[in-house]
């Protein structure tokens, strides 16, 4: 069974990066009838914090990613840190160093005026004794020659020289507290993980990884390291750019499917379709199919998708969506004329909310422009004319109905369409754009129309 993990450093809010290896590892164990469980990495006291571990638990409650069993806390596994430490020591595969943190930044020192690596000299690979008044680290004994290899779904064989990149490295501080490679590759076994699809970032963590795996004779899993995510200069994509936290993007007025739908294509892509409901993405999602070059981050491609979105949703979870906006549109009599209406133009449930406020609310202002522009001479009579054929006429319902009025005054006055459309327009909605005026009267409806054209022309002539 294919056991996949999501695996967050609670130190600040949950961002898109971050999600999309989430993403990518619940498509996967989706995909397989498997297991995506969530770790929470929460051994660095001081940098972790409760709120942050919310953040991320709410972010994946809004976008209904559900992560199988209970959470894992590292801050709660001291105990099985411990034993598989005291293993190593016992079995001579870790040692106690007694190293002083003086003479061990004099060997960096030494090691960096002389232009080499910097990196722990085995001095107490194979030292028996104690030294007193020491409280020593635990180092394992990695390999000091010879190759590891990464086999990495998404890069292929990654070959690292032990000499260049690895030292008797630090498992444990001189609190006992375990330290982060450490730590990883003993939950990911004991949790049975599997396959671990995380960001390219932490490559170069993976041969420490493998020491401790093969020191510990567990299993290695299968990796996959995602490109990372760039900006469309090509940089790394930093919270100007979008890296904000997830919960920012519903602030903004994304939907669940469009972000996911986006944070899919950011990477990974099959043919050339660009749309994915949740069923295809679990359907298709193949990690091996992840770009082996970084992914460009590009809003105009998540306002599209969104605006798809919201195209496609229907009324009654639109308007849910938008009661987080203060609207309550369950009670709208015309609620799905101004969805049908609306869902056609909003590319954000933030705009859509501002356009369903700017028809339902009665203006109390007019644009000054559209004001110079709409209501020129005779605008009053056209306007009234318009007034008294939606006073005659108790039966107006749809906007066709509504229609017919403003054709019909068309007519009888001999004048373009524009010349009642303007005027009238500014006078429902206090400005020149939006959506079409049959529709907006039939949302607000004859009462409201009237009282609107009536404000218009006392506050106007
Ligand atoms: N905790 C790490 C992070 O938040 C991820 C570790 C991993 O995926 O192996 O970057």
């Amino acid at each position: 069974m294919v056991v996949t993990r999501f695996a967050p450093s609670p130190t600040g809010y949950l961002h898109i990066g971050g999600l999309r290896t989430a993403l990518f590892s619940y498509l996967w164990a989706k995909k397989n009838g498997g297991k995506f469980v969530l770790r929470i990495e929460d051994t660095d006291k001081a940098r972790n914090s409760q709120e942050a571990t919310q953040a991320i638990l709410e972010a994946f409650e809004w976008l209904g990613l559900k992560h199988d069993g209970d959470i894992t806390y590292q801050s709660q596994r001291d105990d099985i840190y411990a034993k598989y430490i005291q293993q190593l020591l016992d079995e001579g595969k870790a040692y106690r160093c007694y190293m002083s943190k003086e003479e061990l930044t004099q060997i960096r020192e030494t090691q960096m005026a002389n232009k080499e690596r910097t990196k722990y000299n085995g001095k107490y690979r194979d030292f028996k004794g104690t030294v007193e008044g020491v409280e020593p680290v635990i180092r394992i004994k990695a390999p000091l020659s010879g190759e590891i290899i990464v086999r990495d779904g998404v890069k292929g064989d990654v070959s690292f020289q032990s000499e260049d990149i690895l030292d008797d490295f630090v498992i444990a501080r001189a609190d006992g507290t375990p330290t982060y490679n450490f730590v990883v590759a003993v939950d990911d076994h004991l949790m049975g993980i599997n396959e671990v699809i995380r960001g390219d970032d932490h490559l170069s963590n993976t041969p420490k990884q493998i020491v401790v795996y093969e020191a510990l004779g567990f299993d290695l899993p299968k990796f996959y390291h995602v490109p990372m995510i760039h900006n469309s200069a090509g940089k790394k994509l930093s919270k100007r750019d979008g890296a904000t936290d997830v919960m920012a993007y519903k602030e903004m007025g994304y939907t669940p499917a469009a972000l996911l739908n986006f944070l899919v294509r950011l990477g990974w892509s099959y043919s050339d379709q660009e749309i994915f409901s949740m069923d295809e993405m679990m359907e298709l999602f193949d990690p091996k199919d992840i770009n082996k070059s970084a992914s460009i981050y590009n809003t105009e491609k998540l306002d599209w998708l969104n605006a798809h979105y919201l195209k496609n949703t229907p009324n009654t979870t639109l308007a849910q969506f938008l009661e987080e906006y203060d609207l309550v549109l369950a009670s709208h009599d015309k609620k799905e004329i101004l969805l049908d209406e609306l869902k056609e133009r909003a590319k954000t449930l933030k705009e859509m909310a501002a356009l369903v406020k700017e028809i339902i609310h009665t203006p109390n202002s007019y644009d000054a422009k559209a004001v110079k522009k709409a209501f020129k001479e005779g605008f009053v009579d056209i306007l009234n004319a318009f007034a008294s054929k939606v006073e005659s006429c108790q039966e107006l319902h749809l906007p066709n109905d509504y229609h017919h009025l403003m054709q019909e005054v068309v007519d009888e006055l001999e004048i373009g369409f524009g010349k009642i459309g303007q005027p009238l327009r500014v006078a429902l909605l206090g400005k020149l754009s939006g959506p079409g005026l049959d529709s907006v009267m039939a949302i607000i409806g004859r009462e409201e129309t009237l009282l609107r054209i009536h404000n218009a022309i006392s506050a106007n002539s």
